[in-house]
């Protein structure tokens, strides 16, 4: 089998300086538009966690949505967008964190799972932490069970992964 984290360390383009001064973006849209590689990783992520172990799968907006669009087909399970403030059209759990400059809000539909649905929550990256928690957490006020964190590329330069603690987090690249 194909090494993922190299796969995916050859598909991001560092883009200095997006969206603001000093942040090196990380674009994974490389990735997405390689067939072959896109579904490799998709189906290494699902055989990391184990077909079965999950009952639904969550993406955060907007790129987790594409990566949890695509496990969820691969896996023949359903998809649930955790959006930002005001998109959802119906009754929304809503959590605010901080940002470097001001705040966001995340919010999920309050009857997006069944009570103990196994949820695997993606993103494509993992920097502060601060969204995945955030997201983690309405997971369960929404009713879900945690069964995984997967990400992408995991930035271990910042602290997302001590932030999650005891959460576990699966990076299918870590720099
Ligand atoms: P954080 O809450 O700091 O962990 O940020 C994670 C969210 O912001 C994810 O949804 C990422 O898509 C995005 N993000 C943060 N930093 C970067 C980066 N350097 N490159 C690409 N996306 C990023």
């Amino acid at each position: 089998m194909a090494d993922l984290a190299e796969i995916v360390a050859g598909h991001i383009l560092d883009v200095p300086d997006f969206p603001s001064p000093g942040i090196l973006f990380k674009d994974l849209t490389p990735l997405f538009a390689d067939g072959p590689a896109f579904r490799e990783v998709i189906d290494g992520i699902v055989a990391h966690h184990g077909a079965g172990s999950f009952d639904v799968v969550a993406g955060i907006e907007a790129r987790g949505f594409v990566v949890a669009a695509a496990i969820a087909y691969a896996t023949g399970l359903g998809v649930v967008p955790i959006r930002k403030a005001g998109k959802l059209p119906r009754a929304t759990h809503s959590a605010s964190y901080e940002l470097e400059y001001g705040e966001a809000a995340l919010e999920v539909h309050t009857d997006a799972f069944m009570a103990g649905e196994r949820v695997l929550v993606v993103d494509d990256v993992l920097a502060t932490g601060g969204t995945a928690a955030t997201t983690l957490d309405l997971v369960e006020r929404a009713g879900g069970t945690v069964a995984g964190f997967t990400v992408l590329l995991e930035l271990s330069f910042l602290p997302g992964r001590e932030r999650l603690a005891p959460r576990e987090v699966h990076a299918v690249l870590t720099v």
